[in-house]
Formats: C-alpha cells, sequence, structure tokens
C-alpha cells in the first residue's frame, strides 16, 4: 500500500534531503513545493514586478510552467534555474512572493494535481495543512537556528553560491517569521503532525526516525 507523506518546517531543517532519502528509500516521488515559489520569484524579478505587486503577480502566473525532471532539476518555462533559484535574494523573495493569495491558490492547485496519487512525499510550509490534509504521514521538521545556519552555509559553500556570513542567520530567522506570521497558509505543525527535531541528528539517525513511523503505518521500504 502506497501512503502520501507530507514534511514541513522552517527553512534549512533538512526538509528536501530528507525528503530526498524517504523516496529512495520507498520509490516514490519527490515533490520540492518551495523550489515552485523560488521560480514564481525568479520569474518576478527578471520581470520587475514588485513582490508585493498581487495584480501584477497574479497575472504573471497565468503565464508561467514550472516542471521538474527525474532528477529534481526545476525548470522554468523550459530553462533549467535549477542553481539559480537558490540565491540568499531568491529565497527572501520567496518569503514575501508567498504571501499572495492568487500565487498560492495557483501553486497548491498544481501540487495537488501532482500528488493526485498515493506514492508522493511533498516538502514545503502548508503540505500537511492545506496541500495534502490526508496524508497518511506527516512530519514537522525543526532545527534550532544556528543548526540551519550552519547548514545554510555548507550547502552554499558545496553549490558554489555566493553567500555573506553575516546575515545567513539573520535572514533565517527573519524568513521563519515571515512565514509563520503571514495571513494565508502560515508555516504550522498538523495537528496530527508528528514533530522531530533535527538539530543534533545525523541524516541517517533522521531517516531511522521517519522509519519508524512507516514500519507504525505498516509501510514497507528497502
Ligand atoms: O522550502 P524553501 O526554502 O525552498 O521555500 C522558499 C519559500 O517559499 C519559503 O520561505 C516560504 O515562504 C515559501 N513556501 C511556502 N509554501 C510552501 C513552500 C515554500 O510558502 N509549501
Amino acid at each position: 500500500m502506497k501512503i502520501n507523506i507530507a514534511i514541513d518546517g522552517p527553512s534549512a531543517a533538512g526538509k528536501s534531503t530528507i525528503a530526498k532519502k524517504c523516496a529512495s528509500l520507498l520509490g516514490y516521488s519527490h515533490l520540492d513545493t518551495g523550489a515552485m515559489y523560488r521560480c514564481v520569484t525568479l520569474k518576478a524579478i527578471r520581470e520587475n514586478i514588485a513582490f508585493d505587486d498581487e495584480e501584477k503577480l497574479s497575472s504573471m502566473m497565468n503565464n508561467l510552467s514550472i516542471s521538474f525532471d527525474s532528477n529534481g532539476n526545476v525548470y522554468l518555462d523550459g530553462e533549467d534555474v535549477s542553481l539559480l533559484i537558490r540565491t540568499n535574494e531568491v529565497s527572501m523573495g520567496a518569503s514575501d512572493v508567498s504571501k499572495c493569495l492568487s500565487v498560492r491558490e495557483k501553486l497548491v492547485k498544481i501540487q495537488q494535481k501532482i500528488a493526485e496519487n498515493k506514492g508522493y512525499i511533498l516538502d514545503g510550509r502548508d503540505v500537511g495543512t492545506v496541500i495534502l490534509p490526508d496524508a497518511e504521514l506527516k512530519i514537522y521538521l525543526i532545527a534550532s537556528s544556528k543548526a540551519r545556519a550552519e547548514r545554510r552555509i555548507k550547502e552554499y559553500k558545496e553549490k558554489n553560491i555566493p553567500f555573506d556570513e553575516k546575515v545567513i542567520l539573520e535572514d533565517i530567522e527573519k524568513r521563519d517569521y515571515q512565514d509563520m506570521h503571514r495571513e494565508h497558509s502560515p508555516l504550522m505543525k498538523a495537528e496530527d503532525a508528528v514533530e522531530i527535531d533535527s538539530s543534533d541528528l545525523s541524516i541517517d539517525e533522521l531517516v531511522n526516525e521517519i522509519k519508524k513511523h512507516l514500519d507504525r503505518l505498516g509501510v514497507h521500504y528497502d
């Protein structure tokens, strides 16, 4: 029996990493919903649309295509933007753009259509609460701001993305605040989600935690 898994939590808590691991363990598909908000943001930057201009953002959404390939690369209007959407400018902008209700409504529709059959792992901010309220397993993944800042720095170094070390922690905390306090679909733990703190856990330890829940649900994995 296949299930759907929702993984929500603040930035750099390890959601994408763990979602990919679980996807390969279970033979499921992974959808990074944050990458979609990042694509919308990149397009808004390119088209000089202010992040709070709801009208222009909304009409831009009618003329935008986002797709993924099986390696997890992200395409915006056919262009591979996998790296371009990972800059700090796009991260912070995505947190502004994601306040816009019409952007959210359009992306949620696409996300729900993609995951209409079982066998999906979605990570984001509103997966357990809005996109897949019926997901059989909901994980709310948290970690201290310090642990998350360290991970972000490591990721930027690995991907050769320029960054300013001083602002990383500040930006993480600002983004948490914005994502948790916005009017529409704020980041919060779904009532039936399992909370896991990944601050002091290795990836393998985190995977083992999740395996316990898969066992509890009788879901088989390799
Ligand atoms: O997960 P990631 O850091 O790539 O997400 C970028 C931003 O997109 C988040 O800070 C959040 O504002 C927004 N987002 C959202 N809902 C989601 C996924 C991401 O609002 N499901």
